[in-house]
């Protein structure tokens, strides 16, 4: 169902109109504005990176090694969802290999920028696209799945959000989140992209406890690579002013073909049932109770 974000009430999903009090999104062509006010500029990232972005994604073996993860769990934890709503879907990447897997869902995508929305619409046209605040989900009870990957981090009220995406879910529907890991990780990088946090283990299994989750699964990855990446920003966090986040993804195609070799190999021990207690990254897939 679909929640109305004027009078609360709970209306059918298929209506764009509320049937209460008639109150409906703003659109933009066919896309709706669930929170047009923060559409440009609604703070926790730089709406410009989406263009960087949607350039590095697709070739750079991070995004490309967390999409075989996401996609595994996806497998492993929900083979059969029907709906899927990703939260800060970005430049729409995640999404792109998720259609591929599962062609038969019903997949939305929701992001605060229109920017990046611009970027996905284009990307995906099968998909449908909403601009939205994470904070005020405009769904009740309508997914099985949610996702947000690499998200919570940038947002202030993240307890909030984790209760939204909780009455967004279907009984028994499931999140998928990736987050950064480690607070000691915590480097310049992260304040370029506008990161509140790092979580440890222990805040985001709290937190998605306090919100009404039961954790299925909860993995560091990228932990191969953890020696390498601290010492990448303990470097610059000694050396440089200007900091240049994405620095990292703009590496040799040799070495970015090595690096996700080696994420390869720790998909598939994860795979294996092996949960990694270090890590750049911290996977958790949970179930509402
Ligand atoms: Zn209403």
């Amino acid at each position: 169902m679909k929640k109305c974000l004027t009078c609360n009430a709970n209306y059918a999903s298929t209506a764009s109109n509320c049937s209460v009090c008639g109150g409906a999104p703003e659109m933009q062509g066919s896309m709706p504005l669930y929170a047009p006010a923060l559409a440009q500029e609604g703070g926790g990232f730089k709406a410009s990176y989406f263009a960087e972005l949607a350039h590095l994604e697709a070739d750079n073996f991070w995004f490309r090694a967390r999409n075989r993860l996401i996609v595994w769990a996806l497998e492993k934890y929900y083979s059969g969802f029907q709906s899927l709503l990703e939260i800060g879907c970005g430049t729409g990447y995640v999404l792109s290999s998720i259609a591929q897997a599962f062609p038969r869902a019903r997949l939305q995508g929701a992001e605060l920028f229109v920017a990046g929305l611009d970027f996905a619409a284009a990307r995906q046209p099968t998909i449908d696209f909403m601009q939205m605040d994470a904070r005020q989900i405009p769904f009740v009870d309508e997914f099985d799945v949610i996702g947000a990957f690499d998200v919570l981090e940038h947002i202030e009220e993240d307890e909030l959000v984790l209760k939204q995406m909780h009455a967004a879910l279907k009984a028994r529907g499931i999140i998928l989140l990736t987050v950064p890991q480690h607070t000691w990780l915590w480097s310049p990088v992260d304040n370029y992209a506008c990161h509140v946090r790092r979580y440890s283990a222990q805040e985001l299994h709290r937190k998605v406890e306090g919100a009404g989750f039961e954790v299925l699964r909860s993995t560091s990855f990228v932990s191969s690579l953890l020696p390498a990446m601290w010492v990448s920003r303990f470097a610059q966090k000694k050396s440089l002013k200007e900091i240049d986040a994405t620095a990292e993804f703009r590496i040799s195609p040799w070495l970015n073909r090595m690096l996700e070799k080696i994420l390869g190999l720790e998909i598939r021990m994860i795979r294996h049932g092996i949960n990694f207690p270090l890590g750049g990254s911290r996977l958790v897939v949970a179930r509402k109770k």
